[in-house]
């Protein structure tokens, strides 16, 4: 099963593509997390996104499209995978049509995740996620037991460099502009789908999984 997953920033994406991959058995592919790690590395293509992803812009198509065109690639993604957090831009939705076309893949799901602007920014300035295990926590509605330390497995929970209040605003206009435009690229597909990410983490999750079967 392929699966794209689309919204804006903080609608639960990662969170869920993290809980779907877990129970159908597939990878998360998250250009957000694989260009965090290059940053990390210093590699020639962290280098080259930092900035951008400083600012909370996008990082240039040909960068991303190259990182999802090598990993779809991989072993682990023959059964399927999950895209979060790409394609962004129509340029890159049709780069993403011409990789599967080249590989005869085909995506079954494209699922928006949709949330009001207002409550994206105290969601997104409010959360952490443990660098051990990827659990995620937010300080009003999943505070952790030990502040700053993972209930799961007592790692150290961080916060991301873009998750405050200025760059929060700034990735929610980039989304309005150049990642909403996307949503008409597949709304004529009969894949397409919309889940409100307004509802519970849980209720999220269950009407996910009605779509999956
Ligand atoms: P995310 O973790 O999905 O919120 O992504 C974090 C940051 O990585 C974004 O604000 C962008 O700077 C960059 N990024 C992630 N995915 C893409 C993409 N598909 N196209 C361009 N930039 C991206």
């Amino acid at each position: 099963m392929n699966l794209i997953f689309m919204g804006p920033p903080g609608a639960g994406k990662g969170t869920q593509a993290r809980q779907i991959a877990e129970k159908y058995s597939i990878p998360q592919l998250s250009t957000g997390d694989m260009l965090r790690a290059a940053v990390k590395a210093g590699s020639e293509v962290g280098l080259r996104a930092k900035a951008a992803m400083e600012s909370g812009g996008l990082v240039t198509d040909d960068i991303v499209i190259g990182i999802i065109g090598d990993r779809i690639d991989e072993e682990d993604c023959k059964g399927g995978f999950i895209l979060d957090g790409f394609p962004r831009t129509v340029a890159q939705a049709e780069a993403l049509k011409g990789l599967l076309a080249d590989r005869s893949m085909t995506i079954d799901h494209v699922i928006d995740i949709t949330a009001d602007n207002e409550a994206l920014v105290a969601r997104i300035t409010g959360r952490s996620t443990c660098s051990k295990c990827g659990e995620g926590y937010h300080n009003q509605h999943k505070a952790p037991a030990t502040a700053g330390i993972c209930d799961k497995c007592g790692g150290a929970l961080a916060t991301r460099a873009d998750d405050n209040e200025a760059t929060v605003r700034n990735r929610l206009e980039v989304y309005d502009t150049q990642t909403a435009p996307v949503m008409d690229f597949y709304k004529n597909s009969g894949s397409f789908k919309s889940v409100d990410g307004m509802q519970s983490m849980d209720d999220v999750f269950k009407s996910l999984c009605n779509i999956l079967g």
